[in-house]
C-alpha cells in the first residue's frame, strides 16, 4: 500500500483543528486513492469540532456554510476549498435515499460506521495513523468491494449504493464481495426509489470506467432496473448464434472511447428500436447534448454509410461534423463486434476527409451568399427564398456549382 502524503493546505487545517483540542483526520475517498497510489480528486476533511466550534477554529480563514445542518463547512485555504465535516451517524432512512436525521458524535469510529464501503471508511491523520475501523484496507489490497456492515441494511437505506458499488468495482476492476454481491441482486428495486439525476451521475461513472464490461456482464439485472427495454436484449441471440445481443453491446460499449459516455451509452443501447430508445433516454433525464447524440447513432447506425461526396456532404449538414465522426466510430465498432469487414467504414472516412478538405457548404448557411444578398438582387422574402436558397446548396453538394458568389447569385437569377 502507497503513503498517504497530505497536501500541505488540508494538513493546516488539521493541525489548526488539534490545536484547539479537536480530533481531525481525512478521511473516505482521498485515503482509498492515496493508497492505491492514485492522486485524490479532493480531500475530505472530519473531525469531532461542531460547525460552531469550526467557525471559531477557522474565524480567521473564509469559510462557506454550505451544508451546515449536516455538519460541512467549506474551509479556504491556500486557494483550495477544503470540505471539513463533523463526525456523523444518519439514521431513518424513511425514503431509502436521504437521512431523515443526523446526529453528531464524538469518536470517528462512528463517522466510519455509516460510510458505504470499507474501502470508503478509513480514516488517516499523521498524529493518530490509519483509522481503519472495517479492515477497508485489506479489501484494498485483495481489490474488494465490501459493505460497512449487513449489506441488507444499508442498502435499504440507500439504494443508490447499488450502483455506487459497480462504479468502484468498474473504476478500480475490484471484485464485489459475494454477500454484498447477492444483496445487490435481491435488493435491486430500490434503485426505483431514486431520482434520475443520481442514477444518471452513477452511469456516467460505470459506463466510462475501465472494468465496465465486468459489470454489465455480472449485474445485468440491475440494468434491467434502470433500463427495462434491454431485457429482451439478454434472451435474444446475435447473429452468428454465439452470444446473447446484451453480450454484443457490451462489447461494443467497451468498443467506444472511455471519455465519451454518450457514445458508450448509445453503443449499450443500439441493438433497441428507436422508439424504446427514446422512452430509455427521457427516463434518464440526461443532458440535451448526450440525449441528442445517443438518439442520432442509434437511429444514424441502421442508414447505409454514403459512398458520394454529395451523400456525405448531406449527412454532415444534417449531422454536424462532429457527429459523423462519432458515427463512424460507432459503425466501426459495431461492424467490428458483429464480425463484418470495416471496409466500407474506411471508405467512408477517406470521404469525409476528402469532403472537409475542399471548401465545401453543408448547410444554406456555408453558402457563399446570403438570404439579404439575393434579397438585393430581386428576389422577394419568404418560402421562395428559402427555396432558392435550398436549391443552390443541392448543386453545390452536387458539385454542379461552384460555392462563389458571382456563380451563386447568377443561378440564383435563373432559378428564380
Ligand atoms: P470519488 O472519487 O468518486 O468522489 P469518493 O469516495 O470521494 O469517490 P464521494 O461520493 O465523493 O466518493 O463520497 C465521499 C465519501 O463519503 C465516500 O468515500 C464514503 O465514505 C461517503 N459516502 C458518499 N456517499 C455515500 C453513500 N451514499 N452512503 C454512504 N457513504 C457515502
Ligand atoms: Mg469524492
Amino acid at each position: 500500500m502507497h503513503e498517504i502524503r497530505i497536501p500541505s493546505y488540508v494538513e493546516m487545517l488539521l493541525r489548526e483543528l488539534e490545536k484547539m483540542g479537536h480530533s481531525a483526520y481525512v478521511v473516505g475517498g482521498c485515503v482509498r486513492d492515496s493508497m492505491l497510489g492514485k492522486e485524490p480528486t479532493d480531500w475530505d476533511v472530519c473531525t469531532d469540532a461542531t460547525p460552531e466550534q469550526m467557525k471559531i477554529v477557522f474565524r480567521k480563514r473564509k469559510i462557506f456554510e454550505t451544508g451546515v445542518q449536516h455538519g460541512t463547512i467549506t474551509v479556504r485555504s491556500q486557494g483550495h476549498n477544503v470540505e471539513v465535516t463533523t463526525f456523523r451517524l444518519e439514521s431513518d432512512y424513511s425514503d431509502h435515499r436521504h437521512p431523515d436525521q443526523v446526529k453528531f458524535v464524538g469518536r470517528v469510529e462512528e463517522d466510519l460506521s455509516r460510510r458505504d464501503f470499507t474501502i470508503n471508511a478509513m480514516a488517516y491523520s499523521p498524529r493518530s495513523g490509519l483509522v481503519d475501523a472495517f479492515d477497508g484496507q485489506t479489501d484494498l489490497a485483495r481489490g474488494v468491494v465490501r459493505c460497512v456492515g449487513e449489506p441488507d441494511v444499508r442498502f435499504r437505506e440507500d439504494g443508490l449504493r447499488i450502483l455506487r458499488a459497480l462504479r468502484f468495482a468498474a473504476r478500480f476492476q475490484f471484485n464485489i464481495e459475494t454477500e454484498t454481491a447477492y444483496s445487490i441482486r435481491r435488493n435491486r428495486l430500490l434503485l426505483e426509489n431514486i431520482s434520475a439525476e443520481r442514477i444518471y451521475k452513477e452511469l456516467q461513472g460505470i459506463l466510462s470506467a475501465e472494468g465496465a464490461s465486468d459489470m454489465l456482464l455480472g449485474f445485468p439485472e440491475v440494468l434491467v432496473v434502470i433500463f427495462p427495454e434491454v431485457e429482451r436484449l439478454m434472451g435474444e441471440m446475435a447473429e452468428g448464434g454465439r452470444e446473447s445481443k446484451w453480450t454484443q453491446s457490451v462489447r461494443a460499449v467497451c468498443g467506444m472511447p472511455r471519455a465519451s459516455f454518450g457514445l458508450r451509452l448509445a453503443m449499450l443501447l443500439h441493438e433497441l428500436e428507436d422508439a424504446e430508445v427514446h422512452t430509455a433516454m427521457q427516463r434518464l433525464k440526461g443532458d440535451h447534448a448526450t440525449d441528442r447524440l445517443v438518439k442520432t447513432i442509434v437511429a444514424e447506425l441502421r442508414q447505409p454509410l454514403p459512398d458520394t461526396r454529395p451523400e456525405m456532404r448531406r449527412l454532415i449538414g444534417r449531422l454536424t461534423k462532429p457527429m459523423v465522426h462519432d458515427l463512424l466510430t460507432a459503425q466501426c465498432v459495431v461492424k467490428a463486434v458483429t464480425g463484418q469487414s470495416t471496409d466500407k467504414v474506411r471508405e467512408a472516412r477517406y470521404l469525409l476527409e476528402e469532403v472537409l478538405d475542399g471548401f465545401a457548404a453543408y448547410t444554406v448557411r456555408d453558402l457563399a451568399v446570403t438570404g439579404a444578398e439575393l434579397m438585393g438582387e430581386g428576389i422577394p422574402s419568404g418560402p421562395g427564398l428559402g427555396k432558392v436558397l435550398e436549391q443552390l446548396l443541392r448543386e453545390v453538394q452536387d458539385e454542379a456549382l461552384k460555392n462563389d458568389k458571382d456563380a451563386l447569385l447568377k443561378r440564383a437569377g435563373e432559378i428564380f
